[in-house]
């Protein structure tokens, strides 16, 4: 067993002629919510699939100490996926439902999937056919949440649930699934929603990885300053990576700059992380 849950060393992956995963490398340690952040068809499922050797992939990767390409059925009993076209049989009743997967996987707790279904509205004698999108996503959830997974990967878990939902989700992952011994590796849109729990962040655009730094350090790295009229040259002599316009004021959006000589130019602020992302994506600074 490696000291990483995850590492990756040139992965990549081709279809056909298209380059969708460039070579990367990364690693993920013990204990660590990480979240893969691209624009549409950037390539974070593709990554993710690999991961969980759902696909073919070039270059080395080793899950939990173990092959994905080669060892999918080991890899399988210490990890557990959502992925965003949740896969339940339909034919199934709920409550049959927990049947097969206590009959499937020796580490899954039925008291506790249980546990979670109480607290929804989602009857344990309906056909899985005839649950909501976000009543099947739910049970999903709840199964997921009561293997004893060490990594868990999520790829755009919330998709098509409302907002309390969402909320709730990310709160009873953190609170009643979440410690120090577990892994999480979620890919979503709605980055406001899940910055607040994230450790680490991981951005991919065109199949690459331009971003790859805990919360803590990258948060810590970008300042956006609201410039006040007279000092608009001045900062744009400091090499802004972002430019934009907010109630009338130019903002510029700086990387690995001093605070203070940016707190001269106006008045600064910190960025959030889907802010800090549009700005990588779009402006010079990666
Ligand atoms: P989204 O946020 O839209 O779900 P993503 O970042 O998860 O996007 P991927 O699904 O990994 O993106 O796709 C990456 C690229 O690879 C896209 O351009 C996609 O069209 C392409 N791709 C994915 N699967 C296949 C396939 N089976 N055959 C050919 N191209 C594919």
């Amino acid at each position: 067993m490696t000291d990483y849950v995850i590492e990756a060393r040139g992965l990549s992956k081709a279809y056909g002629d298209f380059q969708a995963l460039k070579p990367v490398d990364f690693k993920v340690p013990l204990g660590r919510i990480v979240g893969v952040i691209g624009a549409n068809g950037a390539g974070k499922t593709t990554m993710l699939n690999a991961v969980l050797g759902l696909m073919s992939f070039d270059g080395e990767l080793s899950v939990m100490g173990l092959d994905p390409s080669k060892e999918r059925g080991k890899l399988m009993q210490e990890v557990c996926f959502i992925a965003d076209v949740a896969t339940l049989p339909k034919w199934m009743k709920v409550a049959e439902v927990l049947d097969y997967v206590e009959g499937v996987h020796p580490k899954f707790n039925r008291s506790k999937a249980m546990s979670y279904l109480g607290r929804t509205k989602v009857p344990l004698d309906r056909k899985v056919r005839a649950l909501s999108k976000g009543m099947t996503v739910q049970l999903h959830l709840a199964v997921v949440m009561s293997i004893d997974a060490k990594l868990l990967v999520l790829d755009e878990p919330t998709l098509g649930l409302d907002i309390i939902f969402r909320k709730q989700f990310y709160a009873s992952l953190i609170e009643e699934y979440f410690d120090e011994d577990r892994t999480i590796v979620v890919t979503t849109h709605q980055v406001e929603e899940i910055e607040h729990i994230l450790t680490d962040v991981i951005f991919i655009k065109d199949g690459d990885i331009v971003v790859d730094e805990d919360m803590e350090t990258l948060t810590q790295q970008y300042i956006e300053v609201m410039v006040a009229k007279d000092n608009e040259e001045e900062a744009m002599a400091l090499g802004p990576i972002y430019k934009g316009v907010s109630f009338g004021k130019s903002t510029c959006v700086y990387k690995n700059k001093d605070r203070e000589t940016l707190a001269k130019l106006g008045e600064t602020r910190r960025l959030g992380l889907a802010d800090i992302f549009v700005a990588t994506m779009t402006g010079e600074g990666q």
